[in-house]
């Protein structure tokens, strides 16, 4: 990979970056930018030698498809052989916003930016900067999220300069994001939609619009062998450099379904909750004290209201713990917080409460590898 490259940094609101941005685009060039989820590393989707680009500025394994970003409804037609009606009723009700559709491909979509998949993911984002390249280019915008392949997706533009300087042509800067957390991703192939990734959209919100969904059972069982069908979710994600290892109170945890969170949401600030805020930061207290003495750097991820219950040299304050927009929006920020510390474990609570809570314990887990110690 050459790293050479001279990338071109920009405000968003600067005279002429966006224009800037849509030529490089029709260049065949990569342009990262800000979506209103996670920052994009965006190329012409339908030029294959433009997506094969992305792949190795990533890093990126090429069997893990693209996402392409469209700016108007219709291209939806232009890119997918087939568009059920329930497709339909979904980008009404969602479009644009966090909300990313599976389609069976027409041919004029490349391979190369399906990862060899028969079907294309499509999505129409709500940031205004996206939307204005997206138009000027003329393009379908091929995009994944802008960070080397495994670290945690961007969400403010300095995490694209640490990832991406040098080996793209340019990063248009919008300033920090505001969901924090990758788009929902929703096969509409079969009988029944199924989610393939949570995201800000829930189960709950897609079923008011379309009746029956169902999940992916390779985000619901736990220790599975069961093959993701979003491809990129069997890579581990989001990892910072240290072990990172939850601990979780073993009566706190949540079912996925986002209607139990309004009652545990409510039980926050009870006696018997905080006896169980206490043992899960008793525990961790231990753990770090152990590392400490063995000579390792710790660091603790947890809530505003949590904060001070620590002994530790880093407590890293990833929002607060009933309102899941503030976690989705602080967690990548926090995971990479972890590598430029240089911790060697980490600890964090689990944050599965309210509406967001599975989507981020998703994310949180992949950074985790799965480890979860209940107490
Ligand atoms: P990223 O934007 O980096 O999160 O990557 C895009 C995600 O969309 C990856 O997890 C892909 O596996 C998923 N994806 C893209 N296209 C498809 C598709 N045709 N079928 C299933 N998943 C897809
Ligand atoms: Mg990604």
């Amino acid at each position: 990979m050459n790293e050479n490259i001279n990338t071109i940094i920009m405000n968003c609101d600067e005279k002429g970056a966006i224009s800037k941005a849509a030529v490089t685009l029709r260049k065949g060039g990569l342009v990262a930018f800000p979506t209103e989820t996670v920052y994009g590393l965006g190329a012409d989707a339908l030029n294959p030698e433009a997506s094969t680009k992305i792949y190795a500025a990533k890093g990126r394994p090429s069997d893990n498809p693209l996402i392409v970003h469209i700016a108007d409804t219709y291209a939806v037609f232009k890119l997918a052989s087939h568009v059920p009606k329930k497709a339909v009723m979904l980008m009404e009700a969602f479009w644009p916003g966090p909300l990313t559709i599976i389609l069976p491909k027409k041919d004029i979509v490349p391979r190369e930016t399906t990862g060899g998949l028969d079907t294309v993911a499509i999505r129409m984002p709500s940031h205004p900067a996206a939307l204005d390249m997206i138009r000027q280019s003329q393009l379908y915008i091929a995009a994944p999220s802008a960070n080397i392949s495994g670290r945690p997706s961007p969400t403010t533009a300095d995490h694209v300069i640490n990832d991406m300087k040098g080996r793209i042509d340019m990063i248009l800067d919008g300033g920090a994001v505001g969901i924090g957390i990758e788009s929902t991703i929703v096969d509409m192939t079969g009988d029944v939609p199924m989610i393939l990734r949570p995201g800000f959209i829930t189960k709950a919100m897609l079923e008011n619009i379309v009746g029956a969904v169902t999940v992916d059972k390779s985000l619901t069982d736990s220790i599975s062998d069961i093959k993701p069908k979003a491809p990129g979710m069997k890579y581990t994600h989001y990892a910072p450099k240290g072990e990172l290892t939850i601990v979780e109170a073993a009566e706190e945890t949540d079912t996925p379904d986002n209607s139990a969170s309004e009652h545990s949401h409510q039980n926050h600030g009870s006696a018997h909750s905080y006896i169980t805020r206490l043992s899960v930061a008793k525990k961790i207290n231990a753990l770090i004290a152990e590392k400490k003495q063995q000579g390792f750097k710790t660091a603790v991820i947890a809530s505003a209201e949590n904060a001070h219950l620590y002994n530790c040299e880093n407590i890293l304050i990833a929002g607060e713990a009933a309102s899941g927009e503030t976690i989705a929006a602080k967690l990548y920020g926090i995971l990479r917080e972890c590598d430029d510390i240089g911790a060697d474990y980490i600890y964090s609570e689990a944050f599965n409460r309210g509406k967001l809570g599975n989507a981020i314990m998703n994310r949180l887990l992949k950074a985790a590898g799965q480890r979860v110690i209940k107490v």
